[in-house]
């Protein structure tokens, strides 16, 4: 997860509001926060509102914040005690902190962050444009507003911009009930609640009718998903029969969560990729055990190899975290095995630091940061070889990529993934956004191939 600071809101096409009231977002944290945001702004957008097309001018100016580590709250804070947004502000501007920092320090919300209205929660989103009007005319202090609502789920209906990328984020379900030593959700986002599956279907086809081509169902623990009879394997395989969507992805999954049927429903529905976020956090039964993981080593790599033999050419990617409590020099060596036996292409890692709030920060037997930055550094350093040596096998091979846009260092070469989420760069003039283009994988940059386009005889010029 990162902390970008994207701006969601703005600039948009019709930038002038025609007298209408604005708003601008800016989002913080994950996938599931841009999600959120893109909600807020539809919602804004069907009381009225206007996109501002920049934070100064804007009469809503709203922080959707991600608390999932202390930096990620230090950025947030930094940002408004800086005053963003503040200079040549509108009077009567209404700046107000969402998200998970928000739900987490409630009336807590440091006075230090000062100018701010609202201070509002998680499950409040469906309201904001009404606890806006309620914070801009209070007297004194903001208005806090962090109920916890087990029901409350969201679709968005009208999404707030053109979709240029076609990859789009669709929330299925919220909260977790797992409770991991270290994590904070289960505090910011409450209890698993699943949006109902007619309304997931729905918002997917009305994506795909926007010129979506590949859908992230996403969610704390999207395969704990059940609305009804219909669980994770059945919503799969509901929303593969939207007609013109092409591939279908999900992020994060829960290890115990995850049964045969998914992996059933990945191989036999035509969208499902083969690809898989597979958190396991450590190669270590004790350390798992003082997570709250509740699945061991032998069991997750007895999953990986049956989602191995059901799936053809699956890849997985992994959450991991080093210097946990009490971890022993021994303990971290077992993540490093489990990582040389299973072979993740790729991997998120992270050294341990404590959430005020959560039962690890109570555990005696902090490793020193220096002992954490070391176990950190040979593990990045050997996953980053591993992934490597998987792209290598992979070299020669053809692959369907989906052209996503625009590559980053030349524009005029379009950049897209393969079913398994390679990076792929192609020549000039190879696609469109939402193409899919049969590639030769060739040489590579760093961790993305260049993509020869199958029968057109071309190359690339360099
Ligand atoms: S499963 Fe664990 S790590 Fe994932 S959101 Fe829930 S508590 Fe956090």
């Amino acid at each position: 997860m990162s902390a970008s600071g994207k701006p969601l809101a703005g600039p948009a096409p019709d930038t002038a509001s025609g007298g209408r009231p604005t708003f601008w977002i800016e989002t913080y944290g994950c996938e599931m926060n841009d999600y959120d945001s893109e909600f807020i702004a539809s919602r804004f957008l069907e009381e009225g509102y206007a996109p501002a097309p920049d934070p100064d001018s804007a009469d809503v100016l709203l922080f959707n914040t991600c608390s999932v580590r202390q930096g990620a709250e230090e950025r947030v804070r930094g940002r408004l005690e800086s005053g963003a947004g503040r200079k040549g502000a509108r009077p009567g501007q209404v700046r107000g902190v969402v998200g998970c920092m928000a739900q987490r320090l409630g009336e807590g919300f440091p006075a230090s962050s000062g100018g701010i209205d609202l201070v509002a929660g998680t499950d409040t989103y469906r309201s904001l444009p009404t606890l806006v009007e309620e914070a801009r005319n209070r007297e004194r202090g903001p208005l806090v507003a962090t109920p916890v609502d087990a029901t409350h789920t969201y679709a968005i209906e009208r999404h707030p911009r053109p979709r240029e990328n076609p990859v789009a984020n669709l929330t299925i379900m919220q909260g977790c009930d797992k409770f991991c030593t270290f994590c904070i959700v289960p505090v910011t986002r409450g209890r698993e609640r699943s949006k109902p599956w007619r309304v997931v279907v729905e918002e997917a086809g009305r994506l795909v009718a926007r010129g979506t081509r590949e859908i992230v169902l996403l969610g704390q623990n999207v395969n704990s998903y059940r609305d009804g009879d219909v669980d994770f394997a059945g919503l799969l395989r509901r929303v593969s029969r939207v007609e013109g969507l092409a591939r279908l992805h999900f992020t994060s999954s829960y290890p115990r969560d995850m049964t045969t049927d998914v992996f059933r429903a990945i191989a036999e529905c035509g969208p499902p990729v083969e690809f898989l976020h597979f958190p396991v956090q450590s190669g270590s039964d004790r350390i798992l055990r003082r997570m709250r993981r509740r699945h061991t080593v032998d069991w997750y790599l007895e999953k990986i190899d049956e989602a191995r033999r059901i799936i053809p050419g699956v890849q997985f990617s992994t959450d991991l975290i080093v210097g946990f409590p009490g971890e022993t020099a021994e303990e971290f060596r077992d993540t490093l095995r489990l990582v040389e036996r299973v072979r993740f292409v790729e991997a998120y890692m992270y050294k341990y630091s404590p959430r005020e709030g959560t039962p690890a920060a109570k555990l005696a037997e902090e490793l020193s940061e220096e002992e954490k930055t070391a176990r950190l550094r040979e593990l990045i350093d050997r996953q980053r070889e591993i992934g490597k040596e998987i792209l290598e096998e992979n070299r020669g091979r053809r692959a369907e990529v989906l052209i996503e846009g625009p590559s980053t260092r030349n524009p005029a070469e379009p950049f897209g993934r393969t079913r398994n989420r390679f990076m792929v760069v192609m020549p000039p003039g190879t696609g469109k956004p939402g193409d899919l283009v049969e590639v030769e994988l060739a040489e590579r940059r760093g961790s993305t191939f260049r993509g020869i386009p199958v029968g057109t005889g071309e190359s690339w010029a360099s």
